[in-house]
């Protein structure tokens, strides 16, 4: 979970690479960065915080340049400091190198390790500061040979944008774990992990950066090199399912229609009669629309969201149960009371927020409540960049659907089939990374970093 932007032939290139940043907020909230370059001097700015906090004008003006590159990081290695903050920026020789990187990989550890063997030096505990090692090492052979080396000695998930004084490269894993889109911008180039970064500052999205492909970008234009070949797809189905704007266009294909999908092929498994169909907002909006649409019934919101929940938001001093959960989600009484209901959601994680909401619209006068999840169990963990906790944590690795019905209170509990998924997904089933509801990982995970993951928490 993180947002990348990267921006060639702009004269305000570090402006357009922050509107690009704001659109992609939703993919991490913890910090942001813009590096910044006229082809000689970089500059830099990074901040724990959103963007809006995080830049302003009198900022944005301190980096100047045509080429610029920016991130949004949710963090799934390393801790939260202001020194795991990205863009990362080395200098080695003369150059300046910045690095954005989202997505996870999966032998950082045993790189990183070896690497300190022979004498590297680490700022930070991320392991996208691996990559940036790999390619000064292989640096004398020329940058794009150096990237093609490093990416045939990374393995796991990565969608990056790389600024080298005065070049954007991009680049992304054999597998396509995480989007990255190519747009046109005014002559110039923009690479971002959604198009809505596109929309707000008026590019045209071109095409996808291919899975295995080192796209270079410089005063000649655009050159493509196939650095991997790859062997199979992984996009991230969970991508698709919750983490991306539903506006965006992510492996080629648009997110709202993919989640409305989901809701027909609910509909398509579990018909029900009820009053309405309702989703918890705002994830789950859209499988909602497509299932009330399938099924023939009414939609309502029953539930309405306080969108300025912020991160720092103050705790009440007395116990105020589920204060938290209520804050952000309000149901509507004069909707629910008496009502026989269809919620629909997007996913259920650990079940704890879902367990608060569904009491509260019960207390709210709701007397029959359905629940809809579009998407199957989710069982197993995410090695390759999406947050799910460890094993011990997922409720559906551990209970059956019965015993979370249960757990929830709900009169009845359906969650999508995984052949539900894949016929949503229009795709054969190695297009997708399915893992966190198979087991199936594509790219094998190292048995250390597997053992911290799979251990169950206590
Ligand atoms: P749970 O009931 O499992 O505690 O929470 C389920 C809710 O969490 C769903 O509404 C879903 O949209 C949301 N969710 C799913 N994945 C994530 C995630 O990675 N991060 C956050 N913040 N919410 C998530
Ligand atoms: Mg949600």
């Amino acid at each position: 979970m993180c947002g990348v932007i990267g921006v060639f032939g702009h004269k305000e290139a570090a402006k357009i690479a922050y509107f690009g940043l704001y659109a992609l907020q939703h993919r991490g909230q913890e910090s942001a960065g813009i590096v910044a370059s006229n082809g000689k001097v970089v500059h830099e700015h990074r901040a724990l915080g959103l963007v809006a906090d995080v830049f302003d004008e009198a900022i944005l003006n301190q980096l100047p340049g045509h080429i610029a590159v920016g991130h949004v990081r949710y963090s799934t290695t390393g801790s939260t400091t202001v020194k795991n903050a990205q863009p990362f920026c080395v200098t080695h020789g003369k150059q300046t190198f910045a690095l954005a990187h989202n997505g996870n990989l999966v032998n950082a550890h045993i790189l990183r390790a070896e690497l300190e063997k022979q004498g590297s030096l680490f700022q930070t505990t991320m392991d996208s500061e691996v990559i940036v090692h790999l390619l000064a090492k292989a640096l004398r052979k020329g940058l794009i040979e150096a990237i093609k080396e490093t990416m045939q000695i990374i393995e796991g998930a990565y969608s990056i944008v790389l600024l080298a004084q005065n070049k954007l490269i991009a680049f992304r894993d054999p597998y396509g774990f995480r989007p990255l889109a190519l747009g046109m911008l005014n002559g110039g180039y923009i690479v971002a992990s959604e198009t809505c970064a596109f929309d707000l500052v008026q590019a045209q999205y071109l095409r996808d950066v291919r899975p295995g492909e080192i796209l270079l970008i410089d005063e000649n234009g655009l050159t493509s090199y196939q650095a991997v070949e790859q062997e199979r797809l992984a996009h991230c189905i969970f991508e698709f399912i919750y983490f991306a704007r539903p506006d965006s266009y992510i492996f080629g294909e648009n997110v709202y229609a993919f989640r409305k999908r989901l809701g027909f092929q609910l509909a398509e498994e579990c018909t029900l009669d009820t009053d309405f169909v309702m989703p918890f907002p705002d994830s789950g909006n859209y499988a909602a629309i497509g299932y009330a649409q399938k099924a023939g019934l009414p939609f309502e919101m029953g539930v309405i969201r306080n969108h300025y929940v912020g991160r720092t938001f103050i705790q009440p001093s007395q116990s105020m149960r589920d204060f938290s959960v209520r804050v952000k989600l309000n149901p509507v009484k004069e909707i629910l009371r008496g009502k026989r209901v269809a919620v629909v959601d997007d996913s259920l994680v650990r079940g704890t927020t879902s367990r608060t909401r569904i009491r509260a619209i019960k207390e709210a006068g709701a007397y029959e409540i359905n629940m809809l999840i579009s998407c199957p169990p989710i069982k197993f963990p995410c090695f390759y960049g999406i947050d799910f906790p460890s094993r011990g944590e997922l409720i559906a690795a551990k209970h059956s659907v019965e015993e979370i019905r249960r757990y929830l209170e709900l009169d009845l509990l359906h969650y999508l089939s995984l052949d539900g998924l894949l016929k949503a997904g229009q795709g054969n089933r190695k297009r997708f990374c399915l893992a966190c509801f198979t087991g199936e990982y594509p790219v094998a995970v190292q048995n250390a970093l597997c053992k911290e993951i799979f251990e169950e928490a206590s």
